[in-house]
């Protein structure tokens, strides 16, 4: 079977990149092979009731699918280039702009009309955060929330589903080199195209590091963000989503001079677990529907350790640590900051008591048994620091699920087109390693399929 463009993985940068080649070029001839399931397949079974914790399903359906792993996100948009990846390096910061503005506008009308964009422009906490050490990136923010993220993924695969070939539950096993093009090699086929593009995401990430073994495609690799998701009541950080949603706030700490971020905040959202690679740590979403939130808001707050030479496996690095808290609470630990700040493990009784109901199902214990002193005492310091401008973020039934890891794709080694070595092979999207958010993904799709029009 011979396509003019294979497109390996069906997350945000895929289905991007399908969208703009057909609207670009209806003729062309295109795949993509997804190893999860159709949208409306993904299922996770954890219910809380029968299935309570992760049981590791052969394709995880909070990370692989159509949708890929921003199918059950909470949809947020971020149109910036001070955060969600270092796309602008390659492209320019105006034309990585301008790229996310396009995707905005593609899911306006593919359902998300209605929704609201946030934006940091001229706000009063910008002021507020400094004042009291901390420092508020520049955003704007399109909320979609999960229920219309949903929608929106849904209209989109109608849009492409019949001129498109989707291979569902079809995991790509490597790609060959051919003189003209790609062999992509499945369990069951072998498909050949001219043109192939791997957008992989985070789930990906070991598969990436094999090919570009096999390839011989130069990576690097020295991030891994580590800390823990924080959940406390909606009220107390209120009057910073009402305006902003989403406040990406930075510290740096007294003691080590080191920097934590909040990131990912969810308004009157739930904290869920997440599977990377068999290992279980923690995330967040929410909902735009008032019916589906819930009373609290949630958000990590993580450390980023740099590595240097020689160790390289920040990943590896971060993944003993998730590992810890797998191997002590079976899952994911849940800890009252009350009873961390003085050294006792939390208790089902002392959750129970709480003036907060937790919205993840996770075990009672004691993360300091977990992550490493230097990067809890960067959070503790940040708690405290966030109490300033949201009081009440410091109180002894704020709860703490650890670990939140977030895992950073080796860099590939890729040219201003996002193309490797090999001419019309193209890395994309979070498995490139130079994006980490939907709308960096989505944009850096839309980017490699406008260079493959024009030079076809
Ligand atoms: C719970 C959760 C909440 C999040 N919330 C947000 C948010 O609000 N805002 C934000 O900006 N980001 C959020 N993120 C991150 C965001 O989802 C990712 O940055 C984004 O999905 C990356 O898009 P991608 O297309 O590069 O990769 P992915 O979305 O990871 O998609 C990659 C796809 O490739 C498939 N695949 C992998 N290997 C193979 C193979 N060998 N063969 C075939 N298919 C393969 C996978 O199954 C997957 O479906 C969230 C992530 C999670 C898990």
């Amino acid at each position: 079977m011979f396509y003019d463009v294979i497109i390996i993985g069906a997350g945000p940068g895929g289905i991007f990149s399908a969208y703009e080649l057909i609207q670009k070029k209806p003729q062309l001839k295109v795949a993509v092979f997804e190893s999860g399931n159709p949208l409306h397949k993904r299922h996770c079974p954890i219910d809380g009731e029968k299935i309570k914790s992760c049981i590791n399903c052969k394709s995880c359906s909070i990370m692989s699918g159509f949708g890929g792993a921003g199918a059950f996100s909470d949809g947020k948009y971020n149109i910036t280039n001070d955060f969600g990846g270092t796309l602008y390096e390659y492209i320019g910061k105006k034309q990585a702009l301008d790229l996310m503005h396009y995707v905005d506008e593609i899911n306006m009308s593919f359902g998300g009309r209605g929704t609201k964009l946030y934006s940091t422009a001229g706000t009063k906490f910008k002021k507020v955060c400094i004042q009291n050490d901390l420092h508020l990136l520049d955003a704007s923010v399109r909320h979609l929330g999960t229920d219309i993220n949903y929608i929106v993924l849904g209209n989109l695969y109608t849009e492409l589903k019949d001129k498109i070939d989707f291979y569902f539950n079809t995991p790509v096993e490597t790609v060959k080199i051919l003189e003209n093009g790609y062999d992509v090699v499945t369990a069951d086929n072998n498909y050949t195209c001219e043109k192939c593009i791997f957008s992989v995401g985070r789930s990906g990430s070991k598969w990436m590091e094999k090919v570009c073994k096999e390839l011989d495609i130069p990576t690097k690799s020295n991030r891994v963000d580590i800390g823990v998701r924080v959940e406390l009541p909606a009220d107390v950080f209120s009057h910073l989503t009402d305006e902003l949603y989403e406040s990406k706030i930075v510290y740096r700490t007294e003691k080590y001079g080191d920097k934590v971020r909040t990131f990912c905040m969810n308004p009157k959202g739930a904290v869920v677990n997440e599977n990377t690679n068999g290992i279980i740590t923690v995330n967040g979403h929410s909902y735009e529907d008032p019916a589906r939130q819930t009373d609290n808001t949630n958000f990590a707050l993580l450390v980023a350790k740099h590595f240097s030479e020689p160790f390289k496996d920040s990943n590896g690095y971060g993944e003993s640590i998730a590992r810890l808290s797998n191997m002590l609470g079976g899952g994911v630990i849940v800890q009252r900051f009350g009873d961390l700040i003085r050294g006792r493990r939390s208790t089902q009784s002392r959750i129970d008591e709480a003036f907060i109901t937790p919205t993840l199902q996770a075990t009672p214990g004691d993360l300091s048994l977990v992550l490493p002193k230097r990067i809890l005492d960067g959070i503790i310091e940040m708690i405290y620091a966030l109490d300033k401008v949201a009081p009440g973020t410091a109180n002894d039934d704020t709860l703490l699920y650890g670990v939140e890891v977030k895992f950073y794709n080796m860099e590939v080694d890729v040219s201003e087109k996002l193309e490797t070595r090999y001419k019309g092979l193209y890395i994309i999207g979070d498995g490139s390693g130079i994006t980490h958010s939907l709308s960096h993904a989505s944009a850096s799709g839309v980017y490699v399929a406008r260079d493959i029009v024009e030079n076809m």
